[in-house]
């Protein structure tokens, strides 16, 4: 079946109606500021809960402003979390399947209607310009009709089997749900990550607890109200704001916890995938990040491949999992490509990402700009040259920084391998394609890649020698960023990912399941 993609922006755009957008988001940041320095409480089935210690969350746009005050568990709470996603698994295991398209069929609705102040809520919550915010919008209603319409494409996975081995014999494969999973999202996507790993598992038969991001808490608030309004039981989706040492804790001693689901760093993914399974072998669904790179060959069109590795590279600040970290041109057009994006970085607006003529927002917190400065200085004393950016613009209020190119960075600094997730982006000089894939695989991750080449035969070999789960040609929005739902299925290969089925994409719920052959004589 054909599945149709939400694309508010571009429906405006496509309308000549991009002032009426205009005016819908400022409406929407108008509701978030009415409701900025709110308490928001734990959601534990039916129970609003605050506990003693609180979290005061600001606004990175401006630290003057409170994003919103949220409870501070110590563990305690997270294992009843866990007890009561447990418990409420005996009904919900045998749940039609039917609701539960229904129900995000419902939430998708709701969302549609809300879109400009969850948009809103984005921006004020991570600094996202309101492009990206609402594009993230978009993305979460996609999912869920998404994943909607997969689970009603396999009839809730039960199929027959047709082999018979004696007269009468009928077997059937089902698959069914573990059970509770604690679902860990990032800042960077608060409420479409959040999104996809909790439908994963609530679609499935399976209850969540969910955890955000201690820097992004309240996207995930808004979206655990939205599915409990939708029909989901709230005993099925709890919501709970805990410190990420606490949950590292608990993952080690508790037993009731059946799966969970993450997106952030390799190191902690890694961390908490090792105490996970200590104690018993259990599913995790993982997405753990990226050092992407773009490839431009002789023969791209160079205007494209610019505008195509800025935006994958500094769209909001370099800090997606997606986002383009090496880029390798061949030497024929490596000056050109440099001028071009050069100027292209010097036209960038950098700053409050409330006003519709900015493209950079600030990064999420301070330890984010220390690391960008370390990584310029490191960058620097190992022989790299800043060609354009490097600096910090210093304003007390908000974490804003340059877009940041290095080049004659030599191949053995360690900046090459590791993810930075700031916006910098280390740029090299390659004799050929063949050289250009063989540095782009020189890594540990694999999630995105992409290629600019107008010759469908290097894209070929591109596409075949390259090692990441996400590969693009040409792409000019975002050459390694972007991923839409039922379009690009997201998921990285190597050290990126785990479970190799991609977020967005036809087999991604099969995670959050496990097979039963039934058979009746
Ligand atoms: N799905 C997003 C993209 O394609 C990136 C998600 C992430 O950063 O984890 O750009």
């Amino acid at each position: 079946m054909p599945f149709l993609n939400e694309r508010t922006f571009q429906r405006y755009l496509q309308e000549g109606k991009e002032e009426e957008f205009h005016k819908l988001f400022d409406e929407g940041i108008k509701r978030v500021e009415e409701k900025l320095g709110l308490e928001y409480p734990i959601l534990l089935a039916d129970k609003e809960i605050k506990t003693t210690t609180k979290r005061v969350v600001k606004s990175p746009i401006d630290t003057s402003l409170t994003l919103g005050v949220f409870q501070e568990d110590n563990g305690q709470l997270l294992e009843e979390a866990i007890k009561v996603a447990k418990e409420s698994f005996s009904y919900w295991k045998d749940s039609d399947w039917r609701d539960r398209v229904e129900f995000a069929i419902k939430a998708a609705n709701e969302m549609r209607r809300m879109k400009y102040e969850l948009a809103a809520t984005i921006t004020f919550e991570n600094g996202k310009n309101r492009f990206e915010a609402i594009a993230e919008v978009d993305e979460t209603i996609d999912y869920l009709n998404y994943y909607a319409q997969i689970l009603e494409e396999n009839r809730g996975y039960v199929k027959e089997m047709e082999g018979r081995i004696v007269r009468g014999e009928k077997g059937v494969s089902v698959m069914r749900p573990y059970g509770a999973w604690l679902i860990i999202s990032p800042f960077n996507f608060p409420l479409a990550i959040t999104a996809t790993m909790t439908l994963g598992a609530l679609m499935t038969g399976n209850t969540v607890v969910v955890k955000p991001s201690s820097d992004t808490p309240l996207s995930a608030y808004k979206l655990v109200s939205i599915l409990r309004k939708a029909g989901f039981p709230s005993d099925v989706v709890n919501y709970l704001t805990v410190p990420g040492e606490v949950v590292s804790m608990v993952i080690e001693r508790n037993l009731d916890m059946a799966g969970f689901a993450f997106t952030g760093s390799r190191e902690v993914g890694h961390t908490l995938l090792k105490k996970f399974i200590n104690l018993k072998p259990r599913p995790a669904v993982m997405e753990l990040g990226g050092k992407n790179a773009t490839v431009i060959t002789a023969k791209a069109d160079l205007r494209k491949a610019v505008e195509g590795t800025y935006r994958a590279a500094f769209g909001f600040g370099g800090q997606k999992c997606s986002a383009t970290s090496r880029v390798f041109v061949e030497s024929p057009v490596f000056k050109e490509f440099l001028s071009i994006l050069k100027a292209r970085i010097e036209a960038t607006a950098i700053g409050d990402p409330r006003l519709k003529s900015t493209f950079l927002g600030p990064l999420i917190n301070k330890s984010a700009v220390d690391k960008f400065r370390r990584f310029v200085d490191q960058a620097q004393s190992e022989g790299g040259k800043i060609l354009i950016g490097g600096r910090v613009r210093e304003d007390s209020r908000t974490y804003l920084v340059e877009p940041t190119v290095v080049v004659d960075l030599p191949y053995t600094s360690s900046l090459w391998k590791i993810e930075l997730f700031v916006p910098i982006i280390l740029v090299k000089e390659i004799s050929n394609l063949k050289e250009g894939i063989k540095l782009a695989n020189d890594i540990d991750y694999g999630l995105t890649a992409g290629i600019f080449s107008n010759d469908e035969d290097e894209i070929e070999e591109f596409f075949r020698e390259i090692e990441a789960g996400v590969v693009y040609a040409n792409r000019e929005s975002g050459s390694t960023t972007g991923a839409m739902p039922g379009v690009q299925p997201f998921g990285g290969w190597k050290d990126s990912g785990w479970t190799g089925k991609n977020a967005g994409g036809p087999y991604y719920l099969l995670s959050f399941l496990r097979e039963q052959a039934r058979t009746i004589y």
